[in-house]
């Protein structure tokens, strides 16, 4: 399909200033390059605290940061509460890693004791500890099959009856060092403490959210695989060797 004619599909990453650590960038690129494979337009709106909100939002992610990125952004984050919780509701898919993962929940409370409130649209909340969460995982998903990526994080986050694990931890630690969960699935939101980034080693997950894009704004369908055009690798192998590095 000719670029001009390229449907759009409007991608909204949160707070890239200060939750976006650990190559958590790479999500965005993988969902651009996905979407162009399949002949959409990715169009990536930046939001930062006090921006502008952007009209069209069809897919939501938001990256990792340090205890002090979350407390710069949580007044403002708190301030979209109702716009998030909006389109939640209308189940646009959102990809949450690690710190805005830990702040979709209710509440992190850091080591220091001090309460960082949460927008609450994922039924979770997180305690900081002394011991940092740090290294590879690996997990496996009913939805998704074998989930690779990279955790370091001192919060651990505990799951209520509102949400399901993305994945049960057979390498690593994931949402805390006692129940083998990682991560939290509800309606089209996926929350997560991999990093790594997570999307270029789990292609399915990145599918999950553009199919659950394209199928809201323009009730289509995506093919389950793709054939990159022009590509001089097939995807497949760029997976294979995303995921090389990641069970050490
Ligand atoms: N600051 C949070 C913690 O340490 C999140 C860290 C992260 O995003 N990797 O738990």
């Amino acid at each position: 399909m000719a670029s001009g004619e390229a449907k759009p599909i409007h991608v909204l990453q949160l707070y890239p200033r200060d939750m976006n650590i650990y190559g958590d960038f790479g999500n965005a690129l993988v969902l651009s390059r996905r979407l162009q494979w399949r002949g959409y337009e990715p169009i990536l709106h930046s939001y930062d605290p006090e921006d502008e909100f952007p009209e069209q939002v069809d897919l939501v992610i938001g990256g990792g940061g340090q205890d002090s990125g979350q407390d710069k952004i949580q007044q403002d984050l708190l301030r979209l509460g109702d716009r998030l919780h909006a389109l939640a509701e209308a189940d646009t898919p959102m990809l949450m890693i690690c710190g805005l993962y830990q702040l979709f929940g209710h509440s992190f409370l850091t080591r220091e004791g001090r309460e960082i409130q949460g927008v609450g649209i994922l039924d979770l909340r997180t305690e900081g500890t002394d011991t940092r969460l740090i290294g590879n995982v690996v997990a496996e998903s009913k939805e998704f099959g074998e989930i690779l990526g990279y955790e370091n994080h001192s919060g651990q986050t505990y799951l209520g009856p509102g949400v399901e694990p993305l994945a049960r931890v057979t390498k690593g630690e994931g949402n805390n060092a006692r129940d083998a969960h990682e991560g939290a699935r509800h309606r089209n939101i996926v929350g997560s403490y991999l990093h790594g980034s997570l999307l270029p080693k789990n292609p399915a997950i990145a599918d999950f959210l553009i199919a659950a894009a394209v199928a809201n704004r323009y009730g289509e369908q995506i093919q389950p695989s793709i054939e990159p055009a022009g590509s001089a690798q097939p995807i497949d192998e760029l997976t294979r060797l995303a995921r090389s590095t990641a069970t050490k």
